[in-house]
């Protein structure tokens, strides 16, 4: 009687926990990934196309064009993509490495203009080696206002996600705070903030007028989106969809943060992966849109792209 008694208590506590986790998946999942699955060593340099160099062991330099560089991480998992954009009297650094090596001194070799660095979101791959740069500018939301204590901004484990890789959130002190919408000058070259929530609400894109680019980072990129984290919203990814769509000319070019799949070159993207996010996004709205797994929910964008969502996020 008693060993059926404790059965009965161990199998209300095990679904009671399981129910917990479930509830609690977006939190729950990053972190059982943390301790379940071994960070992978970085890969072997690979071959690099004659447009690409490196600066160091770790990074790569593209040049988009005379004043922009994209700098890579091809020997790591998330194949990260930092932007370097120079004006003519400074430099504005769009996200900061995954933090593997020190990216001030790469950036320090590219340019002599002041750099101010801003986040296109606060996931540990994107804040790598903020530390080694004084000047950080966050975008002016409230919601990271109210984080502010004296100047400084921790991001929170969720906002972070730094577990997944052993490492604390950086306290953050803010030089400046950019609205959606402000033109910052760099000197001969306007680049305009564009708020893009979905991947997190904090999520940020540039938009260079001039040349018809928009830096989009993690928001879209050839790669699964994910849509299923901390802080995601399915419904602010298709918003963000529609708002871009409405203001973007038919020849932009778009510069994604990662590329897990393809060679050492920028990721680039043009209107109509945009366009094919934007459909999948309303099809999800309306619930008619095919999906594979449980969590997340798996939907195919177009051949280079999917979004993992959320169950029943809409
Ligand atoms: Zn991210």
């Amino acid at each position: 009687m008693r060993l059926r008694a404790i059965l009965f208590t161990l199998s209300l506590l095990v679904v009671a926990g399981l129910a917990l986790g479930f509830a609690n998946r977006r939190t729950v999942l990053p972190r059982v990934f943390a301790l379940l699955v071994e960070r992978p060593a970085p890969k072997a340099p690979p071959p690099l196309p004659p447009s690409v160099s490196w600066s160091g062991e770790w990074y790569t330099v593209e040049r988009l064009d005379e004043a922009t560089i994209a700098i890579g991480e091809p020997r790591s998992e998330g194949r990260n993509v930092s932007y370097l954009l120079l004006g003519e009297q400074r430099a504005l650094l769009f996200d900061a490495g995954e933090g593997w090596a020190d990216l001030a001194p790469v950036v320090d070799d590219l340019t002599d203009l002041p750099v101010t660095v801003l986040p296109s979101h606060l996931h540990y791959d994107h804040l790598g080696s903020v530390g080694s740069f004084s000047a950080v500018v966050l975008p002016d939301l409230p919601m990271l206002r109210a984080q502010v204590r004296d100047g400084v901004l921790v991001p929170t484990a969720d906002q972070f996600l730094g577990f997944v890789v052993d490492r604390d959130p950086p306290a953050l002190r803010v030089a400046g705070w950019w609205k959606p919408g402000d033109v910052v000058d760099l000197g001969g070259r306007k680049i305009v903030l564009r708020h893009t929530p979905g991947h997190t609400p904090e999520s940020v894109s540039l938009w260079d007028p001039q040349r018809n680019w928009l830096f989009t980072a993690d928001y879209l990129t050839p790669q699964p989106l994910f849509a299923f984290l901390p802080g995601s919203s399915i419904g602010e990814y298709r918003a963000t969809a529609r708002g871009l769509l409405r203001i973007m000319p038919e020849d932009v070019v778009l510069w994604g943060g990662h590329d897990e799949r393809t060679d050492t070159l920028a990721p680039q993207l043009t209107i109509s992966d945009l366009r094919d996010l934007a459909a999948t996004l309303e099809a999800i709205g309306r619930g008619e849109a095919a999906a594979s797994g449980i969590f997340p929910r798996v939907y195919p964008v177009n051949e280079r792209i999917e979004i993992w969502a959320d169950i029943g996020d809409r």
